[in-house]
């Protein structure tokens, strides 16, 4: 059997999807009167090869967002060779922090300040800041991650004070099922709690919201990153990984 990347039929399946999806992303952003610019699309690798991978920058691709960092360290260092920036988006424990300061450009999923504070003080002084976004907990869900939203404006005001670290904003990962006026509702929270933040004078610009079943409403409530796996790669490959 061929691998993935020699598979031609494969590699067309991947460029069909990615161009129905974006295509799919800028008309969904015109109907909402927006700029298909303002909207960046984050391919989520986690539980994809190097080789798919390689298949997806040749694409043009750039921004890569990973869970695991037992995953995603060795993909990044096979991949050194392309510009790509990766995006840790998964749970970040203490102990992983600094590995995660030095190969990552940016971080979605920060929810405490322990964890924004061990980034700041292992970032490496020459490298550009790290690009932080903090995970709102806006519905319940298994996973618990995620700062409360009335806990979110005083973790902003910590986390904007530290050195090496941009904090650009926020973001969210509803549960899988919700229901489409309740996603909606959950989106334009974060845009809202966003909303707050800058009329306190934070300079946030970035919402990560939005995944394979409900970037549409995510656009519609003003994300500018959208974080998709399984819209654009398929079903994933590495059992037990799921979301
Ligand atoms: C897996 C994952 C995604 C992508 O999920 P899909 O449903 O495959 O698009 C986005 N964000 C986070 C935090 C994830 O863990």
């Amino acid at each position: 059997m061929l691998s993935t990347a020699q598979n031609p039929r494969n590699a067309a399946v991947l460029s069909e999807r990615l161009r129905a999806l974006q295509e799919a992303i800028a008309s969904t952003a015109m109907q909402c009167g927006r700029s298909v610019d303002q909207v960046t699309l984050l391919a989520v690798s986690k539980g994809q090869s190097v080789d798919r991978l390689r298949e997806a920058a040749g694409l043009g691709l750039v921004q890569f967002g990973e869970n695991y960092l037992a995953e995603a360290l060795p993909k990044i260092a096979a991949l050194k060779d392309l510009p790509l920036q990766w995006h840790f988006i998964g749970r970040l424990q203490s102990n992983k922090t600094a590995a995660v300061a030095a190969n990552f450009a940016w971080v979605h999923s920060v929810d405490r300040l322990k964890i924004a504070e061990r980034l700041s003080a292992q970032r490496d002084p020459d490298a550009p800041d790290l690009n932080l976004c903090i995970q709102v907990k806006l519905l319940p869900d298994e996973e618990k991650a995620g700062v409360d939203p009335e806990a979110c404006l005083p973790l902003i005001r910590a986390v904007a004070g530290l050195e090496r670290i941009k904090l650009r904003g926020l973001m969210c990962m509803l549960p899988l099922g919700t229901p489409l006026a309740t996603q909606r509702h959950a989106f334009a929270q974060l845009r809202e709690l966003s909303h707050q933040a800058q009329g306190q004078g934070f300079a946030l610009d970035t919402l990560s919201m939005g995944m394979s079943d409900d970037w549409p409403q995510a656009v519609a409530e003003g994300s500018t990153i959208l974080r998709v796996g399984g819209a654009l790669f398929g079903p994933r490959a590495t059992p037990g990984i799921t979301r």
